[in-house]
């Protein structure tokens, strides 16, 4: 029997395994499962060059619990390991600054097991024990038990083993009990071992007799090891791939489109990405791309890796040209990551172009649910975005699709503005927006409906990136204004009855906190609506950033400014007002015709002191120009009075403010109550 120390130039390389790779324990599996592997496909290598002329029938692997005696055993039939090479593989693993090394990467086991080969020592991550028997497919090669307990001391002697290959017999430590459950063990072989490219046996197939699960004879194979990516695509049907997602995710509805990736150059790289279908309430879950090296599961933490937007989606990468074993950080700077990543996002661009020229049809009906995906990859990366600007679609009110293009030639002729802007009305909700909707169609303009999760941040990019144009919610102000065509003045009425008129509706607009109005009278015709609340399109927008912009506040906590438009041409308005100067314009002519002669005073005593100084002006004059502004101040808060006083009474006018209210979804509790119960007796 071989005694002799593990060839390690640091002291003692196992309490260095345990505890910086405490993390990532469960890889122990990934990577005696792998060498296992790997032993058995060299085996098919030197088979398939004339090599090795034995017997190579059943190369299954085999992975075996036992939970009595405390071990995992993991058997090959791969090609072995002579006494010499365990001493140079197993023995030798002569690394020098490991100390600085595992200090610096201490908390990334694939970075360390990466650098230093130690896949096989990771199985000291869990066992205080460690066994090989192992047999060479070399012709005169003795059988091997190599065994070592965790300490840099190991054991090495001939032994008795009849049959070509590689047992590793773990003993599982006290505290790692949890591997030695079944279930965990078969968790982690699905995570890590499903597509292994060698079939891995874990126990026997069970089946249901007389009401209880039995072993079969037969093995549970549990990997598949011709996953749908390896395969030609051209042999594949679309239920081939609607069912390798649905082994993926069985949580999932069907996904919308998928893309089977195949490169040779300059890497190798092959993949299937699926476009998953999202529910309006979006559940989207990052990391659901699973990264494989040569069929390996390495990871689901994609960032970095792939473009920032297809984290977004499902499927499977597998390239062994991705140092996989190496840090994050490290893998985000590097050239080849940034290459692949540049590739994928091209081939994904590139396949969202073909379906949408060879099935338009099929994309609009698809584009509701595709549209998350495009917005985000838009909003992110401006490669996509150049690519998308062909295929993403603009949807408007009435659920028609249109291209950026096709839109713009739309409503270039009717939505064009005084200064040469183009207008993009929109919608944000066809429900709440809809008499603004109807009036906007009424007029022959187009509304798009941007009721998207990114739609805001999406009309500010299409903002930045469209030629000369502007994008206004269709409530953002009353129809004819959203879209100046013209400086003509319009008609007004003239000042007193605009003052009235403000006034009447100003001091009934309802008191609420943190909300403001502010009444503008305008003459829009006897069609439109009496009176419509509106929102300016960049306060609404400023307060809609702050709620998701950090650093906005400010525009968060200001107030809601609305402007309640009252349109002096419709017929209601009208009677209000008549109404109005029927019992109020006696009062009020005489308190105006009492401010015309304060105000002739007043003109006639600032006349009489101009270009004098303050010191030159009589005191009594003084005193007189300041009784006349005092009156005249008086005067005007009669006339308010006057005014509120009957606005209070006027149950049309209530009834048109809450009718506006209401059209704004603001009518609530006790007013839209008051307001039921007015509307009741107005039906005769
Ligand atoms: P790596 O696999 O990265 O080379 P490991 O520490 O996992 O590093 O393994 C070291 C070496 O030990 C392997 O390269 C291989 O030569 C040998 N080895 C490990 N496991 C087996 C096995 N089951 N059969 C044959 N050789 C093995």
């Amino acid at each position: 029997m071989q005694k002799g120390n593990i060839g390690v130039t640091t002291e003692n390389i196992f309490p260095v395994i345990k505890k910086f790779l405490y993390s990532d324990h469960e890889i122990f599996l990934r990577e005696i499962v792998s060498n296992a592997i790997d032993a058995t496909q060299k085996l098919k290598t030197l088979q398939l060059k004339g090599d090795f002329q034995g017997e190579a029938d059943d190369l299954t692997v085999h992975v075996t619990l036992n939970k009595k005696k405390g071990t995992i055993t993991v058997s090959d039939r791969g090609i072995g390991m002579t006494a010499d090479e365990i001493e140079k593989y197993i023995n030798q693993i002569a690394f020098s600054g490991a100390n600085d090394f595992l200090e610096k990467y201490k908390n990334d086991a694939n970075a360390i097991i990466g650098h230093f080969g130690l896949g096989f020592y990771s199985a000291f991550m869990v066992s205080k024990k460690v066994e090989i028997i192992t047999r060479s497919y070399k012709e005169d090669a003795k059988p091997v038990h190599w065994s070592c307990e965790g300490n840099p001391e190991f054991t090495m002697e001939e032994c008795e083993k009849n049959e070509r290959g590689t047992d590793i017999i773990l003993h599982i430590d006290d505290d790692c009990k949890e591997f030695l459950e079944e279930s965990k063990l078969s968790e982690l072989l699905n995570k890590y071992c499903r597509f292994l490219p060698v079939a891995i046996a874990f126990g026997k197939k069970k089946e249901w007799k007389d009401g209880k699960q039995v072993e079969t004879d037969e093995d549970n194979i549990i990997n598949d090891t011709t996953p749908l990516w390896t395969r030609t695509p051209s042999e594949l049907k679309d239920e081939d791939y609607q069912k390798f997602y649905r082994d993926l995710y069985p949580m999932s509805d069907e996904p919308l489109f998928w893309i089977h990736l195949n490169v040779d150059f300059p890497f190798h790289l092959t993949g299937i990405l699926y476009f998953p279908r999202v529910k309006n309430s979006i559940d989207l879950q990052r990391n659901k791309i699973q990264l494989y090296c040569n069929q390996v599961y390495v990871t689901d933490q994609v960032e970095g890796i792939v473009p920032d937007f297809l984290t977004l989606l499902h499927g499977v990468i597998d390239s062994p040209d991705i140092p996989l074993n190496v840090s994050r950080s490290y893998l985000q700077s590097d050239a080849n990551v940034k290459k692949i990543s540049t590739h994928i996002t091209k081939k994904v661009s590139d396949r969202l172009q073909a379906i949408f020229k060879e099935n338009r049809k099929e994309f609009e009906e698809k584009w509701d649910n595709l549209k998350i995906f495009i917005n985000y990859g838009m909003l992110t990366q401006d490669d996509f975005y150049e690519k998308a600007e062909k295929f993403a679609l603009l949807k408007d009110t009435n659920d028609k699709y249109f291209t950026f293009e096709e839109y713009k030639t739309l409503i270039k002729d009717n939505q064009t503005d005084k200064d040469g802007n183009l207008v993009y009305i929109y919608a944000g909700n066809k429900q709440e927006q809809y008499s603004w909707i109807q009036a906007a169609e009424a007029k022959g303009y187009s509304v798009l409906l941007m009721d998207g999760q990114l739609d805001v941040a999406v009309i500010s990019l299409l903002e930045r990136k469209f030629d000369k144009c502007r994008f206004v919610r269709v409530d953002a102000d009353v129809i004819d204004r959203l879209i100046v065509k013209d400086d003509a003045d319009k008609k007004e009425l003239d000042a007193d009855k605009r003052f009235n008129l403000s006034h009447l509706f100003e001091s009934q607009m309802p008191k609420q906190d943190k909300t403001e109005f502010h009444v503008e009278t305008s003459c829009l015709g006897e069609q439109a609506a009496p009176v419509m609340i509106t929102q300016s399109e960049y306060m609404r927008r400023m307060k809609e950033m702050a709620q998701i912009q950090a650093g906005m506040s400010f525009y968060g906590d200001m107030p809601d400014m609305y402007t309640v438009v009252v349109n002096a041409d419709h017929r209601l308005v009208k009677e209000v007002l008549d109404a109005e100067e029927k019992e109020c314009s006696e009062r009020l002519k005489a308190l105006l015709d009492e401010n015309d002669s304060l105000r002739t005073r007043q003109e006639e005593l600032n006349k009489a002191h101009e270009g004098k100084k303050d010191e030159e002006i009589p005191v009594p004059e003084k005193e007189e120009k300041k009784t006349i502004e005092d009156r005249m101040d008086a005067i005007r808060h009669e006339r308010e009075d006057i005014l509120s006083g009957f606005a209070s009474k006027s149950d049309t006018l209530h009834q048109l403010i809450d009718l506006a209210l209401l059209q704004n979804g603001m009518l609530k509790g006790e007013a839209l109550a008051r307001f039921v119960q007015r509307s009741f007796e107005f039906i005769k």
